[in-house]
């Protein structure tokens, strides 16, 4: 989530509190660790149906691959919480390059001439290793945040997903109200999905119910105050390939969840199913947004990138339950074929 970082200071950026708490950060009060049982997994990894071409943005499917984080040891590093910082990306580069090649275009994004340091910002606890290792999940997510935002212009949207090779920019992805195309992502909670997993009541986290909700879907696009629920598609996205960023970054750091619960599985597994019903939603009622995200190709491989990449670590991750606090409740709703119908529309158009 965008919260103060973007609060009235960087343009297309929108302004949050998390569930009534005004966290300094993006960040929903998500549990980092939650000490409840579990069960994750399931089946599904939402392929389209056309083949793969695996060196074609957004066309690459089950095929798209990048390096996996290791589990290389961290026994050569020395923690102290005064270099905590140095800790952190010194344990990136041994794990999760790209993890650390991410925070690293944060450090030095634009952005953090106004917002500071997303290290700084988001890492809160440093009294031990294994803290720090558990919050690099929120550090690199919000200095992805840091690192595309900065790279955006104008009303332009930026998805660094790769800084070497998979990036994008694309127009016009924010609301028609914020100088784009599309509509406020809130209006995803009028659906006949939403049923199924409904919000769970503000500032709370439990099974069953929907704890993103509250935080990114909130709001009423119409009343004058702004929410985080106000953002178009763009930040749909944008907050979608940050929560790749979290699983992946998590995986890196498996080993730090020994004694808790991470729910970096479920947060990108609800953002994919987002995705899925924004473009239903966009289809079937807001026809200048469905124009703009299945005509327009970087929104099509932006999208079909950041979905594809989301698959590759959620079946990297696949059966490590202390990734994941009801992801198995979620994944059915992902791999719905009515949603993944969505996908492999613009699969179909992207790729044929
Ligand atoms: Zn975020």
């Amino acid at each position: 989530m965008f919260g103060v970082v973007g609060c009235g200071s960087v343009a297309g950026a929108g302004c949050a509190t998390a569930g009534g708490d005004v966290r300094e950060g993006f960040e929903p009060t998500e549990p980092s660790g939650v000490d409840e049982d579990g069960n994750g997994s399931g089946d599904g990894d939402g392929s389209g149906s056309a083949a793969a071409k695996p060196d074609q943005p957004g066309c690459a499917q089950d095929a798209y691959t990048e390096t996996l984080p290791t589990s290389a040891s961290l026994s050569g590093l020395t923690f102290s919480p005064t270099k905590a910082n140095d800790y952190l990306l010194s344990a990136l580069e041994l794990r999760y390059p790209l993890g650390k090649a991410i925070v690293e275009g944060g450090l030095t994004s634009s952005l953090a001439k106004t917002q500071g340091n997303c290290i700084d910002r988001f890492l809160s606890d440093r009294s031990s290793a294994a803290s720090v290792l558990r919050q690099a999940t929120t550090v690199v997510h919000e200095c992805g945040h840091f690192y595309d935002l900065g790279e955006a212009t104008g009303g332009d949207a930026a998805y660094v997903i790769r800084p070497d090779d998979l990036t994008f920019t694309c127009k016009s992805g924010d609301t028609t109200s914020r100088g784009g195309k599309t509509f406020a992502r809130s209006l995803i909670r009028q659906d006949a999905h939403y049923d199924k997993r409904k919000a769970c009541p503000a500032g709370t986290a439990a099974r069953g119910c929907d704890m993103y909700a509250e935080i990114y879907l909130n709001g009423s696009p119409t009343d004058a105050k702004f929410d985080s629920g106000d953002q178009g598609y763009s930040f749909v996205l944008e907050e979608a390939a940050q929560y790749v960023n979290s699983l992946a970054t998590a995986l890196a750091f498996e080993d730090a969840y020994t004694s808790s619960r991470a729910s970096e599985r479920d947060g990108i597994l609800t953002f994919l199913w987002y995705i899925e019903r924004y473009l239903a939603m966009a289809r079937a009622s807001y026809p200048a947004a469905y124009a703009l995200i299945s005509e327009d190709p970087c929104w099509r491989q932006a999208t079909l990138s950041v979905w594809d990449r989301g698959w590759f670590y959620l079946r990297a991750t696949e059966g490590l339950s202390n990734l994941g606090i009801d992801d198995a409740a979620i994944e059915p709703l992902v791999t719905d074929p009515e949603l993944t119908a969505e996908i492999d529309a613009l699969r179909e158009l992207e790729c044929k």
